[in-house]
């Protein structure tokens, strides 16, 4: 029933973002009568329409704009549908000088109903489904303009796209802008920035991030963290290299099924080689270094793994798109009897690596293939029938929820794909759990079964934290910056209120570094009230002044990120109260 009343309201929302498109366009028409008219869909949020002008619009040409469109949403004109045969439809469209209207009437299929709206004097080549009438379509904002080339062809027009942000309500439209504006706040480049995370240099290149000091920190936490999780649950870690030669993803299939997501191949000494786009192969190896019998399984082999994906300048942002990532990687290789404990305990330990790192936010996605894109998948019906029956056994028997994606499987097998949602409400995905019967094939792995015969091995592909770039910029966006005490590259920082605090200073920075706790001394001759500031800016979770009476006493005065002000702490009640916080 709740799922029903969502569509209903989606539905709704569609049919008043269409309308709006229509709005806009009559608007932009009352004021350059020669405009020209491509498309106006609704999107996520509200809608555009793209225009071929006379000249660029301006920022105050869109508050005109939108001044015309109060004026037809006031006089709430009703929609009329009416259809017309092709011939009908080109012969009005060529009247009004409507070219890309044209076009599209031409690229209709034939025996599709052609349909138009009018509303006052507007009227314009629509399939619908509108609300009834201009003064139904909520509040709405126009956002921003953009270029746009008709029909995403660079060698055609370019046109302007004017956007619209829409939704049914005042009060809907305003949280949509404050959520925005949250979300600028929470940017991850912006905070990796201010808070010295990472840093882009150009000679450098694109997408090749580099990890400042405190970003190191933070990644090197989360490595060691789930590095122990995974020697404690039974994972061997490896070191493998970030190339090798072709052969190696030729037998895979990645040069075949992933080419366009790799760097070009090098030549080097009449042998080619590539950087790795995944590291499979390479574990792959390290199984075939030893013969297995049934006893050794299952193996499971986890690495730190650096990985490479050619995505184009243009889709590069911060740590969340780059060309280099580091991926907690693990293969794990066992009987067919195994699988489906083996995912399941992929799946659990999914769940308690979120739980530590405070994600609530996402759902389980089973990805499956799509039947009808023989080139995108491994043709083997059965193959796909099987581990697709599998993974749903396993959401059954831990009891979880999820929803499945047609299309979202790797080539060689089904996935669980753990998707995170974002502060703007937008899915990710992070975190995988893959069964892969292909691979094996590939490489012709083999173990001696209790039956004395070979059998093959099947490999269960996972990732639990993902690439350390993308979860670090999700954690940095989740936590605003503030990272709770176990994660913060700084745990407290130490502030002597005047040169003769110094020394008492650096010796309680000694005690607790000696605690295993990350602390600074802010030792610059500046006022206490700007050191105060600058650790407020910098989100560290504590911040301990010394001055005269806390140097007697063998105290700290503590101020708490977001509480303030806590009074004074001896420096080793202190050492407790934060060595218990870093247990996370
Ligand atoms: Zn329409
Ligand atoms: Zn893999």
């Amino acid at each position: 029933m709740a799922s029903n009343s969502v569509d209903k309201k989606d539905e709704h929302l569609y049919r008043m973002r269409h309308t709006a498109a229509h709005v806009l366009a009559q608007a932009v028409l009352e004021i350059f009568p020669t405009a020209g008219l491509a498309i106006g869909p609704p999107i996520e949020d509200g809608f555009y329409y793209d225009f071929d002008l006379p000249r660029s619009l301006t920022p105050e040409d869109l508050q005109e704009i939108e001044l015309h469109m109060r004026g037809i949403v006031d006089a709430d004109l009703p929609l009329v549908y009416a259809e017309k045969s092709r011939g009908e439809a080109r012969e009005y469209l060529e009247a009004l000088h409507q070219a890309y209207k044209v076009e599209l009437v031409d690229d209709l299929p034939e025996g599709e109903t052609i349909s138009f709206y009018t509303q006052g004097t507007f009227t314009d080549l629509c399939r619908g489904p509108h609300v009834e009438s201009t003064g139904r379509i909520g509040a709405f904002k126009l956002d921003k303009i953009a270029g746009a080339y008709w029909r995403g062809d660079e060698h055609r027009p370019m046109l302007q796209r004017i956007y619209g942000v829409l939704f049914e309500t005042e009060d809907e439209l305003n949280a949509y802008y404050e959520r925005l504006e949250e979300a600028k706040k929470r940017d991850h480049k912006v905070l990796g920035k201010q808070l010295g995370l990472f840093a882009n240099s150009s000679i450098v290149g694109p997408g090749l991030p580099l990890w400042l000091p405190k970003g190191a920190t933070i990644r090197r936490i989360l490595e060691r963290w789930i590095t122990d999780v995974e020697l404690d649950s039974g994972y061997q870690h490896v070191y493998t290299p970030i190339m090798a030669k072709t052969e190696l993803y030729k037998q895979s299939g990645h040069l075949a099924h992933y080419i366009d997501s790799m760097f070009p191949i090098m030549k080097v000494e009449n042998e080619e080689f590539v950087l790795r786009p995944m590291n499979c192969p390479h574990h792959i190896q390290v199984f075939k270094v030893d013969s297995h019998s049934y006893r050794d399984l299952p193996v499971r082999i986890a690495e730190l793994a650096s990985q490479f994906r050619f995505e184009k300048s243009g889709e590069l942002s911060g740590l969340s798109r780059v060309r280099a990532m580091t991926l907690n990687d693990a293969h794990i290789f066992c009987t067919e009897d195994q699988v489906i404990e083996e995912v399941k305990s992929c799946v659990r330990m999914v769940q308690a690596a979120y739980a530590k790192l405070g994600l609530t936010d996402f759902r389980f996605r089973l990805s499956l293939h799509d039947p009808d894109n023989k080139e995108k998948y491994v043709d083997n019906p059965e193959l796909w029938e099987r581990a697709e029956g599998e993974l749903r056994q396993v959401f059954h028997e831990l009891d979880v929820p999820y929803y499945e994606g047609v299309g979202e499987a790797a080539f060689y097998g089904p996935k669980i794909d753990i998707q995170l949602r974002n502060f703007l409400g937008k899915e990710e995905t992070v975190s995988t759990v893959q069964v892969d019967r292909h691979l094996p094939n590939q490489f012709d792995l083999e173990y001696v079964g209790e039956d004395g015969q070979y059998h093959r091995p099947v490999m269960i592909h996972r990732g639990v934290i993902s690439t350390m770039e993308r979860m670090v910029s999700y954690l940095i966006e989740h936590y605003a910056g503030a990272f709770p005490v176990w994660l913060a590259p700084v745990q407290a920082i130490i502030l002597p209120i005047a040169d003769r605090h110094h020394e008492y200073a650096q010796d309680v920075a000694a005690r607790f570094k000696k605690a295993g706790l990350r602390v600074e001394v802010d030792a610059r001759n500046e006022k206490l009230g700007k050191k105060i500031a600058e650790g407020n800016a910098q989100k560290i979770p504590y911040m301990l002044v010394v001055g005269d009476r806390d140097a007697a006493a063998g105290n700290v005065s503590v101020r708490k990120r977001a509480e303030g002000d806590l009074g004074a702490l001896s420096v080793d009640d202190m050492i407790a109260r934060l060595t218990a916080e870093a247990q996370g």
